[in-house]
């Protein structure tokens, strides 16, 4: 393990674009279930699809019935040493961008800025009218349900839906290039906490190795890339990268 650490910090240190890659599972620690562990939200919902969103008020309420279930884990999330440590990179100068793949906003709520992190996802804490656009906040859309409207409507007649990509709706087309982009020219790149099965977001590692960049994964559970990556830890993402800052900081 400690020769592992030693590698990946080295690298990061040698790295001219440092990319990090998370998901779910760098949130776990501050208290926010991922969807496949044991335990995890798939054990408890099954998704609303976008078309059955836009098409049934049942769906609707269904949907909003799961995030207002959720609201609670997202504002009482703590930040845990994994996300910290990327904010430890940056202060460093070490950090090109974070691509996530979730929807939690934690990284820039920790410390990082807007401008290095590319949500593919979307981000759950701003709710969109799928009509006119219009954004409130999420805490705007828990008020409303919890006054009893289980479906929040726009004033334009649009349904409001929480600002994150469902299953069967399009991917952000902004940011999957620019996170391609960033995954193709980057010298390092780094996955924290995800499975590497949804698709787009999981052929980043790919792009990144095609173009040569070293690939180093941490992550409690298998992932496709295992065999593919210069280097697995198979650890806790908060024990991992705290540690990881720690040998950057001895090696300075
Ligand atoms: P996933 O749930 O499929 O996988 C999470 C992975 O993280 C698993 O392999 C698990 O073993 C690992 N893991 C869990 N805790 C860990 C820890 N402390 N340290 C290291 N590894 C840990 O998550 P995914 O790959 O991100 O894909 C799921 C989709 O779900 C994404 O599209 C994302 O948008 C969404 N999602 C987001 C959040 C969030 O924003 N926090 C939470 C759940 C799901």
């Amino acid at each position: 393990m400690n020769e592992k650490i030693s590698l990946i910090a080295q690298r990061i240190l040698e790295g001219d674009k440092n990319i990090v890659f998370t998901g779910a599972g760098i949130s776990t620690e501050s208290g926010i279930p991922d969807y496949r562990s044991k335990g995890g939200i798939w054990d408890k919902f099954r998704p609303v699809y976008f078309d059955e969103f836009m098409s049934s008020k049942n769906a609707r309420i269904e949907y909003w019935r799961r995030k207002a279930e959720l609201y609670h884990d997202l504002v009482q999330a703590k930040p845990n040493p994994a996300h910290m440590s990327l904010v430890k990179f940056y202060e460093m100068g070490l950090l090109e961008a974070v691509i996530t793949q979730n929807i939690d906003g934690l990284h820039q709520e920790f410390g990082l800025p807007d401008e290095k992190v590319i949500e593919l996802h979307g981000n759950t804490r701003r709710v969109r009218c799928m009509s006119c656009g219009k954004t409130i906040s999420i805490h705007e859309a828990q008020k409303r349900i919890e006054a009893g409207d289980l479906a929040p409507e726009c004033e334009c007649g649009g349904y409001m839906k929480s600002d994150t990509i469902s299953f069967g709706q399009a991917m952000p087309a902004d940011e999957v290039e620019k996170a391609i982009d960033l995954s193709r020219k980057c010298d390092f790149f780094l996955v924290v906490g995800s499975t590497l099965l949804v698709h787009p977001a999981a052929l980043m590692p790919s792009y990144a190795k095609q173009s040569g960049a070293f690939l180093a994964i941490v992550n409690l559970s298998q992932t496709p890339y295992d065999e593919r990556c210069d280097v697995l830890i198979r650890g806790k993402a908060g024990e991992v990268l705290q540690e990881i800052v720690n040998t950057i900081r001895d090696l300075l």
